[in-house]
Order: structure tokens, then sequence, then C-alpha cells
């Protein structure tokens, strides 16, 4: 079995090994070393990377079979001995992580009595699953406090294998997973825990916790939190966030939300006064074509393009033409430059004519398509579709069909 250095020399980042094993593994090359300082995936702690005499160690797993710690590599190593170094900058965010989920873990047991059920260390967040649900915002606002308190006081973090008969008088947070030597990491007076992993020297070094979020999910809350500098990037990068907001608006930080607020308010009103000039706009618009229909007995028929308008448009002007009765409305928009073509035709209910087999006259004109009922029917064509050919082909279909 591989000697781990982690275990006793958590801040250990250059050391010398020998090979024990060249192996493949999912057809990447890989070694296994008589020791080292390189965390394997496990317990909730993603692995570290690094080199290996400057070949890159891409990941690093446990071997099931026999324990040995196998690193992955993204080119081949021919040396026996070589010379290692772990990623400090990654392992040292994840002994901050991973440090702190302990003291977060422990301070939902102190304050609430949660017990922490899964636990889940990514790239860039970290969560923990609480087995009480619903928790409010301040009873984990109150957590988050007493984790602070924990990490201020700069109590050590002590890890240290246990002598099996002294490990019934542990008092540990969650009971043994498995069996085998029991590895403990300790914050006097406030946690014990089995745990394999990587940690920091003392809780000061886990900087801060923040909870950044919190979902409820059956009886359980998963609690979303972030600890160091990836609390003070995600600082940063908010602060950033609602400063710029707060100058763009010319409002102090703290106006921010009260302004959104106001400005959703005003949109609310502003979209209301503008449905309701809308709806005059094509009250006064229908009333327009509507006088200037050809009259063709039994019907009088308005026949529109309206280069500008919208699909929407053309639909709200026919509702509005035919609830005048003896009314054919042939509306056509777009068909202009890149803009899209489209058709909305439809008649009153006192008229007999088929607006869907107008359509699809008019639709053939246009290399488009569409269709509908006899009293309404809608389509279109591709840019530039010549929208006025198809109208007056509709067009003259409905004459022949009167005459
Ligand atoms: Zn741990």
């Amino acid at each position: 079995m591989t000697g781990r250095l982690y275990y006793d020399e958590p801040h250990l980042t250059r050391f010398s090994a020998r090979v024990v094993e060249q192996l493949e593994w999912d057809g990447q090359p890989a070694v296994v070393l008589d020791r080292t300082a390189f965390y394997p995936t496990g317990g909730g702690q993603p692995h570290d990377t690094g080199s290996l005499d400057g070949v890159q160690v891409q990941e690093v797993v446990e071997r099931a079979e026999d324990g040995a710690v196998v690193h992955i590599l993204t080119a081949p190593l021919e040396a026996e001995q070589v010379e290692a170094e772990v990623d400090w900058q990654r392992r040292f965010d994840l002994m901050q992580q991973h440090t702190g989920q302990h003291i977060l873990s422990a301070a939902s047991v102190a304050h609430l009595g949660a017990n922490t059920v899964g636990f889940h260390l990514a790239d860039d967040y970290a969560t923990i699953d609480l087995d009480q649900a619903p928790l409010t915002a301040a009873a984990l606002a109150e957590v988050e406090a007493l984790a602070n308190d924990v990490v201020f006081e700069d109590r050590p973090v002590v890890a240290r294998f246990v002598p099996d008969e002294e490990v019934p008088s542990l008092a540990l947070r969650k009971p043994l997973a498995h069996e085998g030597p029991v590895r403990i990491v300790e914050i006097p007076g406030f946690d014990t825990s089995a745990c394999g992993g990587t940690h920091v020297g003392s809780t000061g070094a886990v900087g801060l916790i923040k909870i950044t979020r919190s979902e409820r999910r059956g009886d359980e809350t998963r609690v979303e939190f972030l600890c160091g500098r990836r609390a003070l990037y995600d600082y940063q990068a908010k602060n950033t966030l609602l400063m710029d907001l707060a100058r763009e608006y010319t409002v102090a930080h703290w106006q921010v939300g009260e302004m959104v607020h106001r400005l959703a308010d005003e949109l609310k009103e502003v979209r209301r006064a503008l449905r309701v000039t809308r709806d005059a706009l094509l009250d006064a618009q229908a009333s327009a074509l509507w006088h200037e229909a050809v009259l063709m007995e039994p019907a009088r028929v308005v026949r529109a393009h309206l280069p500008e308008g919208s699909p929407e448009d053309l639909k709200h002007l026919a509702q509005r033409l035919v609830s005048r009765p003896g009314t054919v409305a042939l509306l056509a928009a777009g068909g202009t430059g890149e803009e899209k073509g489209y058709f909305v035709f439809a008649r009153s209910d006192d008229l007999r004519f088929h607006m869907g087999n107008l359509l699809r006259q008019a639709c053939e004109v246009v290399g488009g398509g569409g269709g509908g009922r006899p009293e309404f029917a809608q389509g279109g064509g591709p840019a530039g579709a010549p929208v006025a050919e198809g109208l007056d082909v509709a067009f003259q279909a409905l004459v022949e069909s009167i005459s």
C-alpha cells in the first residue's frame, strides 16, 4: 500500500518517491509510487493535481483492490525515481473548503441538532445536506455566525490515527462508515470526526465560511457554501456587480434593490399605457381601413399590406375588422428586405367564404405555408416574400367566388 505523506504533512508539496508500478488506467499512462503526497479522490474531497518529473498528474485515484494510490499522467514516465510536486493552490483551496465543511456541519449539530447526511465538494462550489427541512434563513444565518466564531477563534485542527481500544470512547459527530484503522480530525472542544482528508492546521486558515444558498429537498436542506479564497472571489464579484449597478443608476449601493423594484413598477405601468395606446391606434387603423374597403356585395373587402406590421398587429386588426358584419379582411405584413412575410385572412360570421382556401393560394405565391378555418386563417413566407402579389391572387380568387 502506498505511504500517504499528506496524513501527517498536509502542507508538504515537494517530495521524492520511487516508482513501484507502471500501468495503464482507462487507456492513460499511470504510476504507483512507494509514497505520495497526492490526495486521491475520496471522502467527498477531489484529488490533487501536480507533476512527477515535470509530467502532469491529471487525476489521482485509490485502487479498490489494494488501496494503492494511482497517479494518472498525461504522458508516460520512464524514471524509477521521481521528483514530485503537488499543485498547492488547488490543494489549499480544497483544504479550506473541507475544513470549513467540518466546522459548518458541527455548527449545524450544535445550533439546530441537524446532521450532515451528504457532502459534495466541486471545483467551484460545495454543499452539505442537512437532515432537517425547512430551515429558515435566520436559522442558517445563526449557524453561519457560530461557524465563523470558531474560525475567528483560530482553534487547532488536529488529525491522528487512534488505537483500536480508544475508538469506543470517541464522541464522533457521525458513526464510522467502514472498518480498519480510524483517523480522526479534531477541533478540540467543538468537533471530532473520522476523516481521511486533508485539512488546514487551524480554523483561522479557513478564512471565512459563507452560506450562499439553501434549498429544501424533501426532508432535507441542501446548503451551498464557500470558504476562504472562494468566499473572497464571490464577494469581489458580487461587490463589483452591485457597485456597477449603483454607478450606472446613480444610487447608493444599498438602494439598488429598491431601485429595481421601482423600475419594475414603472415598467408595468408603461406597458399598460402602451397597450392602451396601441389598442386605440389599432381601433383607428381598423376604422380607416374599413372605410377604404372595396364594396363587393354581399361583402366589404379590406385588402391591406402593412410592411412594418407584426403578425400580432395583423391578428388584432383582423379581429376588429370582422367584428363588423359583412366584412372580409385580407391582411399582409413584412415581406420587404430581410423581413419574413405574414398573412392573416378573416371574415365576419355572417359570410360564407373559406379563408383557409384563400390563404393557401396566397401562400403558394410566396413559397410559404399556412392554413386555418373557414372564418380565420394565417400563414406566411420567407424573407422578402412577395406578399403584395399573394394578396392580389387571394383577392382575385375572392372576386371570382363572388361573381
Ligand atoms: Zn475531513
